[in-house]
């Protein structure tokens, strides 16, 4: 993944809505939070995949704004 952008995860839900998921940088610590609905956690190694996770089990919100927009859940979370 390109550094930039990885401060900011954005998927689109089946109705076109975009729901965010920002990474904030505390030391040598991540925390990951959605700015849909409050959700948060911490992680510490690739937000990536957690963040995608969320979005897409919390939100149906699998589609990549920057990829492919096929509307195929599989293929947004088998890429991580
Ligand atoms: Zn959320």
């Amino acid at each position: 993944m390109s550094p930039i952008g990885t401060d900011r995860i954005s998927r689109w839900d089946q109705h076109g809505r975009e729901h965010v998921v920002r990474v904030r940088r505390r030391g040598v610590r991540r925390t990951i939070s959605c700015e849909t609905c409050g959700w948060h956690r911490g992680a510490p190694l690739a937000p990536w995949p957690k963040a995608v996770e969320h979005l897409a089990g919390a939100h149906q919100a699998t589609v990549d704004p920057a990829g492919p927009r096929r509307p195929s859940r599989r293929a947004a979370v088998d890429r991580l």
